[in-house]
């Protein structure tokens, strides 16, 4: 069994490494929250005063952070003064980070970091992550990724191994990306299906079996009835809330900016869900924006 250094302990990273420790892992983990920290000792884990703290000792080391800054100060130190987790872990050490962070930042850190460093952006949720169901996208080289992935696998059903530095976040971007606009579009096929007087089954029966067919329909359809379990059937609780989405779409903007790609569709599904999350939505789940397209008279 490994030892692990975890930091993040939040929504994603509390029930992750709960799930290492049931594998049998020795988990230090550290958090800035009193809270999350204190539900993970609950759980069994080791409680670390510093992030620095928790990579001591740990074969692996893991993050799961907010965004890009937190991941860059975490690892190479506020404001890459050094004094961050880099560092302190020892030099056997593998590093991971599983937070959804900015292909630029990713490169930079893995390049800073100076030994062999993943990144491991999931896909899942907080229910994946509860039950170790978790799809991980992973950038880094190929040795790191062989020894990691007995320990992703704790947390994960499916891991993907998508190519050098920087690789996972990109992955991770191009299918949030799709899948925003494939939520879009489906949720605007219901609302042009209730004023064409089709009754919401009879579209999911047509499109489930049709060419119009996608994961935002079948499994997380954006009208109560068809797909029992879609957030749609409670009130748009999430799920996956606007405010990650919304997150997600403006790092695929920065990498497509930064790569020369031209995706005006991904341009698109960002002004929408911007505009969503701005009428005070970004706790909402991201399906409940067929509620302002349904309210929508203009462009
Ligand atoms: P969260 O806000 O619940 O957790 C983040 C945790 O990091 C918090 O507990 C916070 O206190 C802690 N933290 C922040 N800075 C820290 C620091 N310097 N040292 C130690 N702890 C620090 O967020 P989350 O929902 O767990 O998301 C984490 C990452 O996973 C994000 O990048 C998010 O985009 C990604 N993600 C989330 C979901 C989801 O459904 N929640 C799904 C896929 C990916």
């Amino acid at each position: 069994m490994a030892r692990i250094g975890f930091v993040g302990l939040g929504n994603m990273g509390g029930p992750m490494a709960r799930n290492l420790l049931k594998a049998g892992h020795d988990v230090t983990g550290f958090d800035l929250s009193a809270g999350a920290l204190a539900a993970f000792a609950a759980a069994g884990g080791t409680r670390a005063g510093s992030a620095a703290e928790a990579t001591v000792g740990a074969g692996f080391v893991i993050t799961m952070l907010p965004a890009g800054r937190h991941v860059r100060d975490a690892w190479l130190g506020v404001g890459g003064q050094g004094g961050g987790m880099a560092a302190a872990a020892g030099p056997e050490a593998i590093l991971i980070d599983c937070s959804t962070i900015d292909v630029a930042t990713a490169r930079e850190v893995a390049a800073a970091a100076g030994r062999p460093m993943l990144d491991a952006p999931v896909s899942g949720g907080t229910m994946g992550a509860e039950g170790a169901t978790l799809t991980f996208m992973v950038g880094g080289p190929d040795d790191a990724y062989a020894a990691a992935t007995p320990i992703l696998s704790a947390m994960g059903r499916s891991i993907v191994h998508c190519g050098g530095a920087g690789a996972g976040q990109a992955a991770k971007a191009c299918n949030n990306m799709m899948l925003a606009a494939n939520m879009i579009v489906t949720a605007e096929a219901f609302v042009l299906a209730e004023k064409l007087g089709l009754t919401h089954q009879a579209l999911f029966d047509v499109a489930s079996k049709s060419s119009g067919q996608s994961w935002a329909l079948t499994s997380y359809c954006p009208v109560p009835g068809p797909v029992p379990a879609s957030p749609a059937n409670r009130d748009y609780k999430p799920g996956f809330a606007t405010a990650l989405m919304a997150k997600d779409l403006g790092l695929a903007q920065d990498a497509a900016a930064t790569a020369g790609a031209v995706t005006p569709l991904g341009v698109e599904a960002l002004a929408l869900y911007r505009r969503f999350l701005e009428a005070g939505n970004g706790d909402v789940d991201f399906s409940g924006i067929i509620g302002m397209l349904r309210g929508m008279t203009e462009r």
